[in-house]
């Protein structure tokens, strides 16, 4: 499938990276939502890179390391030019658990370059900052990845995590352009959009937005979320709701919640899990959709009005900051 109208790309902060608005999220390929074969594994990333999706995101943390195993076969198997495709994984947190020690993010990122077949990652990211030390992550955490920054393996740093508030806490802390990127998720969606009063003060801060789970780690799809989505019951009970109303009218839920993310240009791009070549078509074409067409505007109301009792729920994640 070529499409006629290319995916959009879009400028990430500082970086003079482009990304493609919709970004491939790794994380199914390490198995997080069901088994996906290696043949599966390899085939979803080449559609999405013959789509114009030039963004991959994963971390050793993701099915084990299984996650960038994956990721590096299906982009070697690509056999195209390294910069044509830009690669985040994180560090700090792993299967064993959480350390953000200068020590344990420098070995890390080697041992990631071996999984992934690299030499170098675009972005390396602290992964879920609010299980460590907000405080280490400035003193010590950030520091290593500005040494990882002047050996080459690492092109730009970043700091992921849920809780709004850490991104704040740690970018009030640093030098401007000291952090490259944040990665949020599950904040902007359509029954929950928070990172929306975020946005001005990340770009007053010059950092780059991205924005993954647009469908809510599988709350705004069809077949639901996994057994392990930390969501409490009354949320999943009415995104189950929105997903059967959408079904029942024709429409297909995860292409309005995924349109819904995309409008908003001050985003760099969207992080969604992809785990076939069939959903890799329909988020493009979606994205593409958008683009041309527009949204859906009917149906993302009723939407909305189904999940209202809910808006902006969240679910708690991390540790308590002294
Ligand atoms: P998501 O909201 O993107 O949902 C993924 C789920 O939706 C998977 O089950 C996937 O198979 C399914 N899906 C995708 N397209 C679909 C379609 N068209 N129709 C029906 N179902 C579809 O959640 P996610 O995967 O958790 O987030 C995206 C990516 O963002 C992750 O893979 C990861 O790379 C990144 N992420 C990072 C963090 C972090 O750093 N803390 C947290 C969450 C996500």
């Amino acid at each position: 499938m070529m499409a006629a109208t290319p995916l959009e790309h879009r400028p990430l902060g500082n970086t003079g990276l482009k990304l493609s608005c919709v970004g491939f999220g790794a994380s199914p390929l390490g198995n997080v939502f069901g088994v996906v074969s290696e043949s599966d594994a390899i085939a979803t990333v080449r559609r999405a890179f013959s789509l114009g999706i030039n963004f991959f995101d994963t971390s050793p943390y993701y099915g084990a390391t299984l996650s960038e195993k994956m990721l590096g076969k299906a982009l070697k198997a690509l056999g195209v030019p390294r910069n044509e495709y830009i690669v985040s994984t994180k560090c700090g947190r792993y299967k064993e658990g959480f350390d953000f020690s200068a020590e344990r993010v420098t070995r890390s990122i080697d041992e990631s370059l071996e999984r992934l077949q690299l030499d170098y990652v675009d972005i390396l990211q602290c992964h879920d900052i609010e299980f460590g030390s907000l405080d280490q992550i400035v003193t010590e955490t950030i520091p290593a990845l500005l040494k990882l920054k002047e050996t080459g393996k690492v092109k730009f740093i970043g700091i992921t995590g849920l809780p709004l508030g850490i991104f704040s806490y740690v970018l009030d802390r640093v030098p401007p352009g000291t952090v490259d990127v944040i990665l949020s998720y599950c904040h902007y969606g359509i029954n929950d959009s928070t990172l929306e009063d975020l946005l001005p003060y990340l770009k007053s801060k010059g950092v780059g937005i991205i924005s993954a789970s647009p469908l809510a780690m599988g709350l705004l799809t069809e077949s639901g979320p996994p057994e392990w989505h930390p969501a409490p019951p009354e949320l999943k009970a009415a995104c189950q709701a929105a997903a059967a109303y959408c079904k029942e009218k024709g429409k297909n839920i995860s292409k309005l919640a995924l349109q819904y993310s995309l409008s908003n240009k001050d985003i760099s791009t969207i992080l969604v899990g992809m785990n076939s070549v069939k959903q890799v078509d329909e988020n493009v074409a979606a994205a593409i959709e958008l683009a041309t067409v527009g949204k859906d505007e009917k149906t993302l109301s009723e939407i909305e009005g189904i999940l209202k009792p809910v808006k902006n729920q969240t679910w708690p994640s991390g540790i308590q900051q002294s």
